[in-house]
């Protein structure tokens, strides 16, 4: 029955590419236990470590015995990217490994025995069922090598990845805590080369590391969860700037990058209300970016939540417009205020035809749904003056101003307002 789920689930991960992962559970006290205590007892604690193994189980996941003291748990759903699924299999290993650590009660006595767990993720390129439990069975081998109790990944670079990721994460959690974050902002500006507004960006100063990238912690704070203090911190980061600028009788903008886990938080439009009442902030001054792979689960979900903060007077931006589906249907459906054109597109222009093509493409859509057009990653004048002849009436980039941090840039707004 395992190789038969095995079979189903590689084939389902291939169409969905949902990600999933065999592990390889081997005890490594069973052995002397059966031989020293006898098959009762033995027998006694395999079923123990059934039941603790099928506890632990989601609905849809399999676990089976292969022999002896050898188990396997076949996982689907880890998600679609490779390196959240590694961190998601690994966090159920961890869960498994612990729970068998716990002594087992048999016939009065306690016995007490660990784990060494293997594992590999699958879909993989042409891989059979045979091939993934050998890689799964390889990988505990060298759990075992490396003393017991251990998990190990059978590819060696996931190994590293995985445990740089939960190193980091960890740095990540005291980060907030220590001051380490910082908030940036870029300035955006109009066709005349005015300054209008800015967009927020966080940064991170690490100890030893310096400076580590948004591109690499922003998800590692997503997966983990993080995201949601980091993402409210950042929001009130926004509404005390409007605040400043606002008392000093500047009407710029300040966007701020809202990630999916951030959005979909229960109490979402509650913080956001509370946060724009505590400092007094024009709601419609904040510009909320979202991506497109946000907007498009939950459709439904998302017009209720975004009409409710849209009554609240926020706007909304889709950001990296171009690279995800694009759809020009949602765009109808949804109380939008502005889109941002991804710099994939803008780094070309003028020159290449297709991303030519492309970016008047998107700001004739959004003359005619009246939505604003922002064109970040604007690095040379041939871009700003392309963009400004085909109405693109916003621009960003390194031409203008590259991120600085905030405090610096608003008392040099605010002394050119006064
Ligand atoms: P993004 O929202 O698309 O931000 C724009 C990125 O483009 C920024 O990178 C910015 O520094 C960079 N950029 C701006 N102008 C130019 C240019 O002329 N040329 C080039 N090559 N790049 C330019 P950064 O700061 O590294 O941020 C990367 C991503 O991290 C952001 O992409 C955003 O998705 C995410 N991020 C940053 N801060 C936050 C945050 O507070 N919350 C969330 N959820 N995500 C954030
Ligand atoms: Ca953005
Ligand atoms: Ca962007």
């Amino acid at each position: 029955m395992l190789m038969d789920r095995m079979e189903q689930a590689v084939a389902a991960a291939q169409t969905s590419k949902q990600m999933g992962a065999v592990l390889f559970v081997d005890l490594d006290n069973f052995k002397q236990i059966n031989d020293a205590r006898g098959h009762t007892v033995g027998d006694a604690m395999l079923k123990q470590v059934a039941q603790r193994l099928f506890s632990l189980l989601r609905p849809g996941d399999t676990v089976a015995r292969l022999s002896g003291d050898e188990f396997v748990m076949l996982i689907g759903h880890l998600g679609t990217d490779i390196e959240g699924a590694g961190r998601a299999a690994l966090l159920v290993a961890e869960t498994v490994r612990a729970a068998l650590e716990v002594p087992y009660s048999i016939q009065t006595h306690l016995y007490s025995s660990t784990s060494s767990i293997g594992i590999t993720l699958f879909p993989k390129q042409a891989e059979g069922t045979e091939d993934l439990l050998r890689e799964a069975d390889t990988a505990m081998y060298r759990a075992k090598d490396m003393g017991r109790n251990r998990i190990r990944f059978y590819e060696a670079a996931m190994q590293a990845d995985v445990q740089e990721r939960l190193a980091l994460e960890q740095d990540l959690k005291k980060a907030a805590a220590e001051g380490q974050l910082a908030v940036y902002v870029q300035p955006q500006v109009n066709a005349l080369g005015a300054v209008v507004g800015g967009e927020l960006l966080m940064r991170w100063n690490h100890p030893e590391r310096g400076n580590v990238p948004p591109s690499r912690f922003i998800p590692l704070a997503e997966a983990s969860g993080l995201i949601l203090r980091m993402g409210d911190w950042m929001i009130g980061q926004a509404c005390d700037a409007l605040a400043k600028l606002q008392a000093q009788g500047q009407a710029l903008s300040i966007s701020v990058n809202v990630s999916e886990r951030q959005f979909r938080q229960e109490d979402f439009v509650e913080r956001i209300r509370n946060v724009l009442a505590a400092t007094g902030a024009k709601p419609e001054l904040l510009i909320l970016e979202v991506t497109e792979s946000l907007l498009i689960e939950n459709l439904d979900d998302t017009i209720a939540r975004m009409t409710e903060l849209v009554q609240l007077g926020v706007r909304f931006s889709i950001d990296d417009f171009g690279t995800g589906y694009s759809s020009l249907a949602y765009l109808k459906r949804l109380p939008l205020y502005e889109l941002k054109i991804d710099k994939s597109f803008v780094q070309d222009t003028p020159g290449d035809p297709n991303d030519t093509a492309i970016v008047q493409s998107i700001l004739a859509v959004a003359g005619h749904l009246k939505l604003r057009v922002v064109a970040e990653g604007v690095e040379t004048q041939a871009q700003a003056d392309f963009l400004i002849q085909s109405h693109c009436e916003c621009l960003q980039g390194y031409l203008f101003g590259r991120p600085q941090p905030l405090g610096a840039w608003l008392d040099k707004q605010i002394g050119l307002g006064t």
